[in-house]
């Protein structure tokens, strides 16, 4: 395949840019590979393990000359980032993000975009519960979805060569409004972690239990709570503080079904509960057949993880 961007530019360098680097290289798509962290044990470690072709002491360093920028950072880092980028962007450039809220984004990084240059928000929906440099790998995209969600007035030819970038490394690519996006992953993303992170604090809070038991019976469903609430937890608390208007709405919803399933419960309604699972059980069927996940016994999951 072709160069698509000369130089790239990723602002952090954990699992989302460090897959994105070695997706373009797995694609030949990025000329140079220009990388920085917050830190210098991040820095330190992608110089070591080659993550990037180069790595800078600072943000303002990595963009110059860049075509495409990617913003890489928890959602409530982007507005600084944004800030300390500004002055030395290329122009004609593209700078995207790949923050799992959208709204809060765009209305952080627009005012500080200059003129001439492109912003082009994305979303890939794919992801681990690990993080930092080391935690990247070329196939993370594969077969997973792609976000957009351009601005009014966005360049077409930016996007589509954001969206062709996309495309080798893996995704499949849709376009999003910025505030529908933030509510379908309130439900699909946002809210589950949410009961997650809840159910891992509440085995955690019964001292009926003993925490070995919790530990050796895990895999009777647990299991996959507690590898969804090991979760970052700065990504995680950006996450609820900045689509937080989604989130509540449908956690109010969530709310009412599970007093409905509480009472049915209660009250030995056994119909009600097999027409529930019945249905939740087909949106499962519904998950595999589209390729989004797999139906092995342990979802999938090498043994080396479980
Ligand atoms: P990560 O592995 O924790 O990496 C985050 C990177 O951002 C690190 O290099 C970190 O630098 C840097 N950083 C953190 N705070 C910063 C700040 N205040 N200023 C400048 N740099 C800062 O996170 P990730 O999973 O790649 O997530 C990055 C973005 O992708 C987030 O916006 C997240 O919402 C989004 N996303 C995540 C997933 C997922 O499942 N993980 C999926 C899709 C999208 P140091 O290492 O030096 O601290």
């Amino acid at each position: 395949m072709s160069v698509l961007y000369d130089r790239v530019a990723l602002i952090g360098l954990g699992l989302i840019a460090g897959s994105m680097s070695l997706a373009m290289r797995r694609a030949g798509i990025a000329g140079e590979i220009v990388g920085t962290a917050r830190s210098a044990e991040t820095r330190a470690v992608a110089a070591e393990i080659g993550l990037v072709d180069r790595v800078t002491e600072t943000a303002a360093e990595a963009v110059q000359g860049a075509d495409l920028v990617v913003l890489a950072v928890p959602v409530g880092a982007m507005d600084a980032v944004a800030a300390e980028i500004a002055p030395n962007l290329k122009p004609g450039a593209t700078v995207t993000d790949v923050g799992s809220v959208k709204r809060a984004v765009v209305d952080a990084v627009t005012p500080h975009i200059p003129e001439g240059v492109h912003f082009v928000p994305a979303h890939p929906l794919a992801g681990t519960e690990h993080s930092g440099p080391r935690s990247g790998f070329a196939e993370l995209f594969d077969n997973r979805w792609c976000l957009l969600v351009p601005v009014e007035g966005a360049d077409p030819k930016a996007v589509d060569r954001l969206r062709a970038l996309w495309e080798a490394m893996g995704a499949n690519v849709e376009e999003m409004d910025a505030d529908h996006h933030d509510l379908v992953l309130a439900v699909t993303s946002h809210v589950p972690h949410l009961i997650a992170y809840t159910m891992v604090g509440v085995a955690d809070d019964l001292r009926r239990v003993t925490d070995s038991e919790v530990i050796k019976y895990s895999a009777a469903g647990f299991r996959d709570f507690t590898r969804i609430a090991a979760s970052d937890p700065t990504m995680w608390r950006d996450v609820f503080l900045t689509n937080r208007d989604a989130t509540l709405d449908i956690l109010g919803r969530f709310t009412e079904e599970l007093f409905a399933l509480q009472r049915a419960i209660r009250t030995g309604q056994g119909e009600m509960l097999f027409d529930y699972f019945t249905h939740t059980r087909a949106i499962r069927r519904g998950i595999i057949e589209a390729g989004q996940d797999t139906d092995a016994p342990d979802f999938g999951r090498a043994k080396k993880v479980q």
